[in-house]
């Protein structure tokens, strides 16, 4: 099996380096991944500036960095491959992309960009405290996760949060929570004016979905669509208004 990994926290980081580790162990692994941070840059593609891509030291991997967002890294990584990736997985991201973040997610945006090739995508990410995340307690719930959703393969787009020392996996849909969307205005060394995007969840967690099942300490599997079609509201709005 040829395995694709990619992420948005750039090609150094650490929980890059834990997903190759694991993945390594189900198939032949390359690295494609951005040369910075490209967190929150959602699905973005770099249509108006060329792509480079180099050789990067990533011990016992073949890696490579590109100058481009998440999903520019995956449409290299299989042009690289002559499209022969069976797998795209990204992450592990550090921080968790429940819910909401799936609009932001540069981490989902690989998966995606890979879904959209006609190839499976999984992402990885793991809740972020003060402290880095201590991969070595991830990786045996990314090899079960692995073990159990590689085989599935109607399942092709699914993101997956792993908490610290989690107590088990857990099936679970997206959770849709709206944002307060507060702008909060600040003062910048010099005086002056900024302002931060705050994205708090405003709403109760719901039971069944991606965030309780984190808040609960479980690992959660979510299989995404990349069908954005309200279909209820499609047949509704048929049936009320003839165009
Ligand atoms: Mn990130």
């Amino acid at each position: 099996m040829n395995i694709l990994i990619a992420n948005d926290d750039g090609i150094y980081s650490p929980g890059l380096l834990a997903l190759a580790e694991v993945a390594s162990e189900f198939g032949n692994v390359k690295i494609v991944a951005p040369d910075v941070e490209q967190s929150s840059m959602g699905h973005a593609i770099s249509a108006h500036t060329p792509l480079t891509y180099k050789r990067t030291a990533i011990e016992g991997f073949e890696a490579y960095r590109v100058n481009g967002t998440p999903a520019d890294c995956v449409a290299l990584g299989m042009f690289h491959w002559n499209q022969e990736a069976d797998v795209v997985l990204s992450g592990i991201n550090s921080g968790t992309n429940l819910g909401n973040s799936a609009w932001h997610s540069g981490t989902l945006a690989a998966a995606k960009q890979a879904v959209l090739f006609g190839c499976r995508g999984l992402a990885f990410s793991t809740p972020v405290t003060r402290e880095e995340p201590d991969f070595s307690t991830i990786k045996p719930f990314v090899k079960k996760s692995l073990e159990t959703l590689l085989p599935e393969k109607e399942l092709s787009l699914i993101n997956i949060n792993i908490p610290a020392n989690a107590k088990g996996m857990r099936w679970a849909r997206q959770s849709v929570r709206h944002y307060d969307g507060k702008v909060i205005p600040g003062k910048d060394p010099l005086g002056r004016q900024h302002f931060w995007f705050t994205v708090v969840p405003v709403e109760e967690t719901e039971e069944g979905t991606d965030r309780r099942a984190v808040e609960d300490g479980y690992v959660s599997i979510t299989p995404l669509s990349l069908d954005l079609t309200n279909h209820e509201e499609l047949s509704r709005a048929k049936d009320r208004v003839k165009l």
